[in-house]
């Protein structure tokens, strides 16, 4: 249904609904929900970086972690973030592949660091090749989803063909919210996620030439349940070698998006926007 009234000025957008009613009015604003500014080569570069990803109609990126530490000594920088993508967050946590490089007492330094931090993440569960022994993850999974939980924070997920138990934990937290990156499973599993209220991430993985099926799926997902992200500097897009993404990459994934949705492109940045905003409380 494309009837929606979206007047268009150079720096602000005034998007309606059929029934005429004001959803949001908000400057030309973009949200990066899933991305490494703090790896390489990403960090080398933060300003420079942060000012293209400005430039591209950003105004702010959710940086996550994979480790405990280093991540933790980044917050130094997390201001610099905010200081030109003032909409900026950082979330902190174990991925499931680098659970052998946690220190012992990785679970209290999370959680003793968590007022400094907007989310967790990014965490989850893997049954591809490279992650460790599953049971191993679900004890981290379950720990720092268990947090997010008590502390009242988003949690952003890795989920890799394992989605039927990530639904399972989330069935047993009605209380976690947040978002699963890169989503990449089935409808009926975007179907469940966001029954209970979980945003779908979706990256440059859309604009690839063979991401047929993937394109599929997000065109049925209904876009109050999608969130932007790059996962940059490592998922890649049609135009741009994993590895050597940006933030500011973000414009092509909603550009995409909109042609996928048949839609304006202030339509696609309006509500997925409000969509992220919306897990910080
Ligand atoms: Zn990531």
């Amino acid at each position: 249904m494309e009837n929606n009234n979206i007047v268009q000025s150079k720096k602000y957008y005034l998007f309606t609904d059929s029934t005429d009613c004001i959803l949001t009015v908000n400057k030309d604003y973009m949200l990066d929900t899933h991305c490494h500014i703090f790896d390489p080569p990403l960090f080398d570069n933060l300003t420079n970086e942060l000012n293209l990803a400005k430039k591209a109609g950003l105004t702010g990126i959710i940086s996550v972690s994979t480790r405990i530490n280093p991540a933790k000594q980044y917050i130094q920088y997390h201001q610099d973030v905010v200081n030109i993508l003032p909409d900026s967050r950082f979330a902190l946590g174990l991925h499931p592949w680098f659970i052998k490089e946690k220190s012992p007492d990785w679970l209290t330094e999370l959680e003793n660091s968590l007022d400094l931090f907007q989310g967790i993440g990014e965490i989850g569960l893997d049954r591809s090749q490279r992650a460790p022994d599953i049971q191993i993850q679900i004890e981290h999974f379950q720990q720092q989803l268990e947090l997010a939980v008590k502390y009242d924070k988003p949690a952003f997920l890795h989920v890799i063909r394992a989605h039927n138990l990530v639904l399972e934990y989330l069935k047993k937290m009605p209380k976690a919210r947040g978002v699963i990156h890169a989503f990449s499973g089935s409808p009926a599993d975007a179907r469940s996620y966001t029954a209970k209220g979980w945003l779908l991430g979706v990256g440059g993985g859309i604009t690839r030439k063979n991401a047929h099926r993937l394109r599929r799926i997000f065109k049925k997902i209904p876009l109050e349940h999608i969130v932007l992200e790059t996962d940059s500097p490592y998922m890649g897009l049609q135009s741009v070698d994993p590895g050597q993404s940006t933030p500011a990459n973000l414009e092509l994934v909603a550009k995409k998006l909109a042609e996928l949705k048949n839609c304006s492109l202030a339509k696609i940045i309006a509500i997925t926007t409000e969509n992220a905003n919306k897990i910080f409380k």
